[in-house]
């Protein structure tokens, strides 16, 4: 082989290794764990000039920064090093979310970061389609407001969705009727608005439990278990090595109808005495015996909590649903092994009220008494639902940069 064809070929592979290696670069300056070019450099292992062309790369196509002259990390005794950061001006998600109480529209930048919101809407229609299409002209405005280039769409429901048709199999606390086509009416809005790239439908609780794990109180873990009640109901969440785990149609981990509490409620599955309307802000309140009021379910729970922990009827109130969450978390962490937990919503209140009390219970009912020492975190991220939302419409980006927007 004479010298020339060698390195052709040699620059043949740089350019293959540097083309695979974007979306993988890209996932990690994304997600925070490749603060600079030597740690992104060490996390692809590749070569130093491979790395240095992936992040020349990623920032033509304006996605990333790269600082131009190399500094050393604060703190560090590493040796300088170019700093990565996401573009602050780069391209952006529409991220929607539905819910219970109302409806919010955002734009998402990489690394989760809210870029813009439109103020909450307080009330739902019945008919999805006149909800999304609300949902999604506050996003276009904002987008027309900004300038922003867009490179899709997501959409959060609090309702299981249905793979692969794309339907919200209950929206129970919506009035929308149930296997409402959401994921189609949303993506025909999404077109209408002639707002640019694919659009996304996924249930709340996976989407927030995406972004926890990708910006969050999640980072890090290999299996993943999140349990947020939001403004009714209670859902879980299971990411196993950064993937959601969605089970063969769209419904795995379905946790709202775990019974923690025999004799209690009746539910609108046909059961009784189950985790979603024993331990949500409705089932807190009515615990406590005060009247909802004007300002949502959710903010009046955790106002509640916050405020009047000392009052005993709010005390003793927190401690049962403390107990029949315990219950469940135990029986969910004896089936899946989880290594960590998050609480988001209210669960996340009742973890601040009383962490030692939580932990105790989930120990007590535990598998050998191994379950003791799964880690219960609270979520960290305001917003996770419409940030794991923005996750969906990023991903063709993060598996393809240069396909996805070259
Ligand atoms: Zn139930």
């Amino acid at each position: 082989m004479n010298g020339k064809a060698a390195t052709g070929g040699e620059a043949r592979t740089r350019l293959e290794r540097g083309r695979t290696a974007l979306g993988p670069a890209l996932e990690l300056v994304h997600t925070g764990r490749a603060p600079t070019r030597a740690v992104l450099t060490a996390e692809l292992g590749v070569t130093r000039a491979t790395a240095g062309a992936v992040a020349a790369e990623l920032e033509a196509l304006g996605l990333i920064s790269v600082d131009a002259k190399p500094s050393a990390a604060a703190g560090s005794q590493g040796r300088p090093s170019h700093r990565l950061s996401v573009a602050g001006t780069g391209p952006v998600a529409l991220a929607a979310q539905v819910h219970a109480d109302g409806f919010r529209a955002a734009l998402v930048g990489l690394g989760g970061e809210i870029v813009a919101t439109a103020p909450g809407c307080e009330t739902i229609d019945a008919d999805p389609a006149q909800v999304l299409g609300a949902v999604v002209d506050e996003g276009a405005r904002l987008l027309r407001e900004t300038g922003r280039r867009c490179v899709g769409a997501g959409l959060a429901v609090p309702s299981a969705v249905a793979e692969p048709e794309g339907t919200a199999l209950n929206p129970l606390h919506l009035a929308w009727p149930a296997g409402a086509p959401v994921r189609e009416i949303f993506a025909d809005r999404v077109r209408a608005a002639g707002v640019t790239g694919p659009a996304f439908t996924g249930n709340d609780v996976n989407l927030a439990a995406l972004a926890e794990h990708r910006h969050g109180a999640g980072r890090g873990a290999r299996d993943l278990l999140c349990v947020a009640t939001g403004h009714r109901g209670v859902g879980g969440a299971l990411v196993l090595d950064g993937r959601l785990h969605t089970g063969s149609s769209g419904l795995a981990l379905e946790v709202g109808h775990l019974t923690v509490h025999p004799e209690g409620r009746p539910c609108h599955c046909g059961s009784r005495g189950c985790l979603d309307v024993e331990t949500d802000p409705l089932a807190f309140l009515t615990e406590v015996g005060v009247r909802p009021g004007p300002e949502g379910l959710l903010n009046q729970a955790r106002t509640l909590l916050a405020e009047r922990y000392a009052d005993p009827a709010v005390r003793v109130a927190a401690e049962v649903l403390i107990d029949r969450l315990g219950l469940g978390l135990a029986g969910l962490v004896n089936i899946l092994n989880p290594d960590r937990i998050i609480l988001g919503g209210l669960h996340r209140a009742l973890l601040d009220a009383d962490p030692e009390r939580l932990r105790a219970v989930v120990a007590d009912r535990s598998l050998w008494g191994r379950s003791g020492g799964v880690p219960i975190l609270a979520c960290t991220l305001d917003h996770n639902s419409l940030v794991g939302a923005a996750e969906l419409a990023w991903q063709p980006v993060l598996d393809d940069p240069l396909g996805a927007l070259g």
